[in-house]
């Protein structure tokens, strides 16, 4: 691959081709990456939270226009890609009015009365590897903390949204960043991983699935080098019988279908006590039939196509592969049209234990819900997974959701409410979900380097 395509999922409109960097040009950019930290690191806090703030007005201020490129990219319906753009301001916002106390030094009085600081201190270039599913979001969650601890940045973004990638690196200009703090780089995965094997490259967070997290680690680790994965998952959705069945479903269907169901964090397995599943089976079925399929450009489209035809392909050979093993279909279950980015939503019932729908992450619009005598069963069939990212529990008992909470094998679990991010909570995931936190205090401190200076 010596170009970068952009493409239309809807449209299959050929947006734009970008050639990949030369290795010079790498060479280039990363050295002025490693050069612009040593600036860059320091430039007192307050300066940096002003340039993060300005990022934020320059987000706002071409919401409309970044949105649009998101959807034409990946197919994100545009209400969502506006919503997503204000997401990023509200990061770079909160990281702008937080950081400065986040990475303030730490006193330690010890044990023998002595004294000792924490200093959080920032680490060099991170390499950020990021996914097309929410491509401003993962990039500015990650960016955000990461130049407000003073690390400079360097972006390895998804090859089919590279016209969100370029725009991400002139935000950064436009707000007033010095060059070379934060920049994209085209380039394809073989080059993605040499990176990690240059000097100025000191670690990486990786958004995407298990292969590349695997690959990505792998070349840090050989490097001695830091990494941070945000892997796949397969959420469960618990509802226990006493829980707002109103409430628990209209959350369901929103909590599948946001983004087209192409979200890490998208409630999978529908998880439901036996005195309800009946109501909610139907109630959810017949909330999804009527949601709307429509260009993603128009206001009331609730969804449109998946980000690339192979992803459709994909997911129904998963699908039909379930099928084939037992798998009952209450909704959608159409193969798509070859070459097309559609796909009809999806609600799998009767799913058998070694059926990828069982063990799988099913990254697009298709549920998989499943029957439980009781509270215990639903946190046993909840942790049958390799995965463990979030999880969702529906009850009106808080102190019986709390103590169930603790019990489910994830990195967060949202009690009568869906998994979400925001820029606050830390976020991240245990098991084939990857490793690390990003965002809140804990997402900053992931790159830096917390010295120990003991006062003697
Ligand atoms: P990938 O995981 O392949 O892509 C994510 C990022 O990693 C992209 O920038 C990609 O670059 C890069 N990458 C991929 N392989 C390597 C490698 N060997 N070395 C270095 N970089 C690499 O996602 P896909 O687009 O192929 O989606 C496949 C599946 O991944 C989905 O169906 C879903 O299950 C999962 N996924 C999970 C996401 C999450 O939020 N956790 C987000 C996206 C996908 P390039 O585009 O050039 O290949």
């Amino acid at each position: 691959m010596s170009k970068i395509k952009s493409l239309n999922p809807w449209t299959s409109e050929l947006l734009g081709e970008y050639e990949l960097l030369t290795e010079e040009q790498i060479d280039q950019k990363t050295a002025a990456a490693a050069q612009a930290f040593e600036s860059w690191k320091s430039v007192p806090i307050a300066e940096k939270a002003a340039l993060m703030r300005k990022a934020g007005e320059v987000l706002r201020k071409n919401q409309e226009r970044y949105a649009r490129l998101i959807t034409t990219e990946m197919g994100k319906v545009i209400r969502e890609s506006r919503a997503e753009i204000e997401k990023c301001a509200w990061a770079c916002e909160y990281y702008a009015d937080h950081a400065g106390s986040f990475l303030a030094p730490e006193d330690l009085a010890l044990p023998d009365g002595k004294k000792a600081k924490l200093l959080h201190q920032p680490l060099g270039t991170i390499l950020a590897v990021m996914p097309w599913n929410f491509p401003f979001w993962q990039v500015f969650r990650f960016a955000a903390p990461t130049l407000m601890a003073g690390n400079t940045g360097v972006l390895k973004h998804a090859s089919n949204v590279p016209q969100c990638a370029l725009a991400i690196e002139s935000v950064f200009l436009e707000a007033g960043f010095p060059e070379a703090v934060f920049q994209t780089l085209l380039i394809d995965s073989k080059a993605t991983l040499a990176l990690l094997d240059r000097e100025e490259i000191k670690a990486v967070s990786l958004t995407g699935s298990e292969k590349a997290g695997a690959a990505v680690a792998a070349a840090a680790g050989k490097n001695i080098k830091k990494s941070l994965l945000e892997l796949g998952g397969s959420d469960p959705f618990i509802i226990l019988a006493d829980a707002d069945l109103e409430k628990a479903t209209e959350t369901a269907v929103k909590g599948r279908m946001v983004n087209f169901g192409q979200s890490c964090i998208a409630a999978k397995r529908f998880i439901v006590e036996e005195a309800v599943f009946e109501p909610f089976l139907e109630a959810f079925s017949e909330r999804i039939n009527l949601l709307r399929m429509a260009d993603p450009l128009d206001e009331s489209a609730d969804f449109a196509c998946m980000a690339r035809p192979d992803l459709a392909a994909e997911l129904f050979a998963q699908v039909k592969k379930s099928v084939d093993m037992g798998a009952k279909v209450l909704l959608g279950g159409q193969e798509p049209r070859k070459g097309s980015a559609e796909f009809s939503p999806t609600i799998l019932t009767n799913i058998p234990e070694d059926s990828p729908a069982f063990k799988e992450e099913l990254f697009g619009p298709v549920a998989m819900v499943f029957k439980v005598k009781n509270a215990e069963e639903a946190i046993r069939l909840a942790n049958a997974t390799e995965f463990g990212l979030g999880g969702s529990i529906w009850t009106s008992d808080l102190k019986k959701g709390e103590k169930l909470a603790a019990r489910v094998e994830s990195g967060a679990v949202f009690l009568n409410a869906m998994v979400a991010s925001q820029p606050a909570l830390p976020f991240g995931g245990i098991k084939k979900s990857g490793f690390g936190r990003e965002l809140g205090r804990n997402g900053i401190l992931e790159f830096v380097n917390t010295k120990t200076v003991y006062l003697g």
